[in-house]
């Protein structure tokens, strides 16, 4: 008899987290599942946090399922507030199921390389389909584009500038996932209006243009810049 590694336990229990929370999906009890997704979350930073957390392999472990849980709440979240009838009509209501649509696909996209289970391909799916609905109803875009000048992108993994280091942004490395954090802010060159963006979560929806007197055309009330990381368990 050989006894579960640390490895073998965090994947059981990620496995056993993840056919509660799709039967409480399935049974349109989105409180319950979100709690689950919630304590989920929280259970892999406090893995992330603890001495176990200097094991790289195990790092990784939890901090990709820590990542896809993170991804399921914010699906969780879509489902809730697209049940209701009539949540296409408000135009604030669109602009938050949007931004946590696009959320939850770029982190479950991210954490399910590897993952057997089901679910969360069948929330990709989902996700996918609330996106077109929205798009049907509203278009493909525009979308805004800035180009924002930093003093230097520096690299959450060894502190350098991200143009001198070998870390690629995205990849794991022990257990911690590097990402390129922004220096000084000096200046936005420009923003252009784009139909293929960076970042589609930086839409321009038909309600933000407005036309004066003049025939000038504003674009009001845009999200220019999102502030999204893939692995933040602030919930
Ligand atoms: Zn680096």
């Amino acid at each position: 008899m050989t006894s579960d590694t640390p490895h073998d336990e965090i994947q059981a229990w990620a496995s056993d987290c993840l056919d509660a929370i799709e039967t409480d999906f399935h049974d349109a009890d989105f409180d319950a599942a979100n709690m689950r997704c919630k304590t989920a979350v929280k259970h892999c930073a406090t893995m992330l946090a603890s001495d176990m957390g200097s094991d790289g392999a195990l790092r990784t472990i939890a901090l990709i399922a820590g990542i896809l849980f993170r991804g399921l709440a914010d699906c969780v979240h879509a489902a809730h507030v697209t049940a209701r009838v009539g949540w296409i009509q408000s135009p604030k209501v669109v602009e938050e199921v949007w931004q946590v649509l696009w959320d939850a696909k770029e982190r479950i996209s991210y954490a399910m390389a590897g993952c057997t289970h089901a679910f969360p391909q069948w929330c990709l799916e989902r996700i996918d389909a609330v996106i077109n609905h929205i798009k049907e109803s509203f278009g493909d875009g525009p979308y805004v584009s800035p180009e924002i000048v930093c003093k230097q992108l520096r690299c959450s993994i060894c502190g350098q500038d991200m143009r001198s280091c070998t870390h690629l942004p995205g990849s794991i490395y022990q257990g911690r996932l590097c990402v390129g954090i922004p220096g000084e802010f000096e200046t936005i060159r420009f923003v252009s209006m784009v139909d293929d963006p960076k970042d589609p979560r930086c839409r321009v929806w038909p309600w933000n243009v407005e036309a004066d007197d003049n025939g000038t055309i504003k674009v009001v009330d845009t999200t220019m810049l999102c502030s999204f990381r893939l692995d933040d368990f602030d919930l």
